[in-house]
């Protein structure tokens, strides 16, 4: 008998009809003969529309009550989940992070797992029920606060779960078939890929890809967990993720092995740049500058100095960071005008990251020249660039983001003749 852990995604689980499907999904896996735990996501956009509640009612939410509002809407999934399952014959029981033994440090909102216990789960399991957990919630090991491990963490749950159960495999369910070479709803020529390995799928999660939740990815190599990403809506064969990169990896059959080899093009409009106008060019200012957002724990991502000019060199420091960082950032370089000594600040959120992953980078040349071939003849122009041995990034205007993503994908021969089938979900 193998065990399956199953997570659905909001989309998967949007209404009635939709839970119900879920329901006969898992009654046909539990009835196949596998153990099955579920993990489940809010239904549909039921966390955002939670979040713009509590906007509402205060401008600044208290961290520990928005984690206490938001693990509703998995609570609610995970009941009416359990009763529907029930309904099709098969017993089921539903749990909260927290008694499913999901423990977490106490970073309301960016919770990290630092214990999985899920001596509850696998009760239900020997008593012969399906077991569902609400996803990306924990409770604080000290001061037993409920918590939640950010957006999209339901797949970090998931493949926490897995681990700590040793399942023979983490399938996580959502509104396409799988991983592809770009999101289908901006690409519709996109093309699923069979295989993945865990360095390029933390590449494209890292940089936009939402399909999985970054923590998941790293979660499932350490732990060796492998991953299927496949959708709910049909019983395509999805994606596998492998937790040991390159071994069991085929590429695309359309590309030579001598050739660059590609898995994706990410994308994130979440982006915002700043930049610190005219500050001394001399040692120690930018690490004063990087030290103070560190200690705010504001996660900056790409960074550019200028080249300075003048008899008292004066530069400009650029760099970007995740838009929802943007206020706290801003509001912490302008305490500290005077210890910096800068002439002006500068804020664009109107900038996004188009990331082209591929491990063949390491070892082929010309990929950047073609990158940006294809960038330039869409008229497309770069502000800010940064490189990896399996990745190329660049920071453009928010609004060409799509259509340099189509530009990338064609001109790396990713288009496929058919069009990616996305079953539903509504893409917030
Ligand atoms: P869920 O609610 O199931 O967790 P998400 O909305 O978090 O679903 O993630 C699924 C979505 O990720 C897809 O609908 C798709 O628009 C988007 N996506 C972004 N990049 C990719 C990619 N490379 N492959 C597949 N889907 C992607
Ligand atoms: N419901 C949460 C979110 O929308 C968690 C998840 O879906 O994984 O971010
Ligand atoms: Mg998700």
């Amino acid at each position: 008998m193998s065990l399956i852990v199953q997570k659905f995604g909001g989309s998967s689980v949007s209404d009635a009809d939709g839970i119900r499907r879920v329901a006969r999904r898992v009654a046909e896996t539990r009835n196949a003969g596998n153990d099955v735990v579920v993990v489940v996501s809010a239904m549909g956009d039921t966390t955002d529309d939670l979040l713009d509640l509590a906007i509402e009612v205060a401008r600044k939410p208290p961290a520990r009550e928005l984690d206490m509002l938001l693990t509703a809407g998995e609570r609610i999934s995970m009941a009416l989940l359990a009763m529907a399952i029930s309904e099709v014959g098969v017993p089921a029981q539903s749990f909260t992070g927290s008694q499913a033994g999901m423990i977490t440090d106490g970073d309301h909102g960016a919770a990290k797992l630092v214990e999985v216990n899920p001596f509850r789960v696998r009760e239900a399991l020997d008593a012969g029920n399906i077991a569902i957990i609400a996803g990306f919630q924990g409770v604080h090991r000290s001061t037993k606060d409920i918590t939640t491990l950010g957006r999209g963490g339901s797949d970090t749950t998931a493949v926490a779960l897995a681990a700590a159960l040793n399942a023979d495999v983490c399938e996580i369910y959502s509104d396409v078939d799988g991983v592809y070479t770009a999101d289908p709803r901006i690409v519709p020529s996109a093309q699923k890929l069979d295989r993945v390995s865990s360095e390029e799928m933390l590449e494209l999660a890292a940089n936009g890809a939402k399909i999985l939740h970054l923590r998941c990815v790293e979660y499932a190599r350490r732990f060796n967990v492998p991953l299927h990403v496949r959708s709910s809506f049909s019983h395509n064969e999805g994606t596998w993720v492998m937790p040991t990169p390159h071994e069991n990896f085929t590429p695309q059959k359309e590309i030579p092995l001598e050739q660059p080899l590609i898995s994706g093009i990410a994308h994130d409009r979440t982006q915002a740049k700043i930049t610190v106008v005219g500050v001394p060019d001399r040692p120690g200012i930018a690490s004063r500058i990087f030290r103070l957002l560190a200690d705010s724990k504001v996660n900056v991502d790409m960074i550019v100095q200028n080249v300075s000019t003048g008899d008292r060199p004066m530069t400009d420091l650029s760099f970007t960071l995740d838009e929802s960082q943007g206020d706290l950032a801003m509001n912490l370089l302008r305490a500290a005008e005077e210890k910096i000594g800068y002439t002006s600040l500068d804020y664009d959120d109107q900038v996004g990251k188009i990331s082209l992953v591929g491990a063949g980078m390491k070892t082929n040349t010309g990929v950047s020249f073609k990158f940006f071939e294809a960038l330039a003849n869409a008229d497309i122009n770069v502000d800010m660039i940064s490189t990896s041995e399996v990745r190329i990034s660049v920071i453009t205007d928010v609004s060409k983001l799509d259509t340099a993503v189509r530009a990338i994908h064609t001109a790396f021969g990713l288009d496929a003749d058919n069009e990616a089938t996305v079953y539903g979900g509504t893409g917030r």
